[in-house]
């Protein structure tokens, strides 16, 4: 269930969670016309017209022995409505022989239920860092949008506001180095502090996008927003910076949600629009 790939110094593996709910495209784009869809519909789309989200992290692995950083943990515990089951994500990594306490840095693409879920875990009502050992970075957009009473939702009470109080919660901004190779990218629009994970080692960049996108198609089409974007002028803007970077110079792109099968790739382009080579 997991997949491998090396960034120089670095490996980076797929975490499963869990798998997500079936997407209407039509309810999760309704800017996007139905036959818009068409040239896509063979990859990005199951024939039944629907596509199937996965929830993840990602857990990066330097060989000079530092801490583990896990980025995101996914939809938590569970169990989860539309299966019934619980989420993974701990016996992920347990089969990659990585036990919480090993972790030394989580960092968070952004504050959205399916991205924190592990985060924090409770023994009756008291919260503790389910990773005891990591410290947890958050941007600070992200931080102060969520608190505010307005735009306060149970996930982010549940699973980022209690960080604080555990002494284990980190604020970024910008662009932050997380240690010597690993850094944050503000890729805002999705939410008001969302950023991806970059990864440079021996010449090479590997770079974790979080919901940059969730469906394959728009790396072809990437003013496609959906319904989950903040702000789609901004998320759109995001989107074109970084995968045209991504595109330009050969980056290894690892993504939130894409199917297990092709949740790692690259942009390559060959026509008029880039499109996505899975790894
Ligand atoms: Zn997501």
């Amino acid at each position: 269930m997991s997949k491998s790939l090396s960034i120089g110094d670095f490996e980076i593996t797929t975490v499963q969670d869990h798998r997500g709910t079936d997407r209407d495209p039509s309810q999760i784009y309704p800017d996007v016309p139905g036959t818009a869809w068409d040239p896509y519909r063979g990859f990005a789309l199951d024939p039944d017209g629907f596509y199937r989200s996965q929830w993840r992290g990602h857990l990066i692995r330097p060989s000079d022995g530092g801490p583990a950083l896990l980025v995101d943990t996914g939809m938590g515990p569970g169990p989860h409505d539309h299966t019934g089951m619980p989420g993974e994500l701990l016996a992920s990594l347990s089969a990659l022989g990585v036990e919480p306490e090993d972790i030394g840095i989580v960092v968070i693409t952004h504050t959205h239920g399916d991205h924190i879920g592990w985060n924090v875990s409770y023994d009756g009502g008291t919260p503790r860092p389910t990773f005891p050992n990591a410290r947890y970075i958050v941007a600070r957009a992200d931080w102060e949008h969520y608190s505010r009473q307005e735009n306060s939702n149970e996930a982010f009470d549940r699973s980022v506001k209690p960080l604080e109080g555990l002494g284990v919660l980190e604020l970024v901004e910008g662009v932050h180095e997380i240690r010597p190779g690993v850094s944050t990218l503000p890729t805002n629009g999705h939410t008001p502090g969302h950023q991806c994970i970059l990864v440079k080692s021996g010449g090479q960049t590997g770079v974790v996008t979080g919901d940059l996108f969730h469906n394959v198609a728009q790396i072809s089409e990437q003013d496609w927003c959906p319904i989950f974007d903040w702000d789609t002028t901004i998320s759109t803007r995001s989107r074109r910076e970084l995968l045209g970077r991504a595109e330009r110079e050969g980056w290894t792109v690892f993504s939130g949600h894409l199917g297990i099968d092709k949740s790692i790739g690259k942009v390559v382009r060959s026509g008029e629009k880039p499109s996505w080579q899975p790894l």
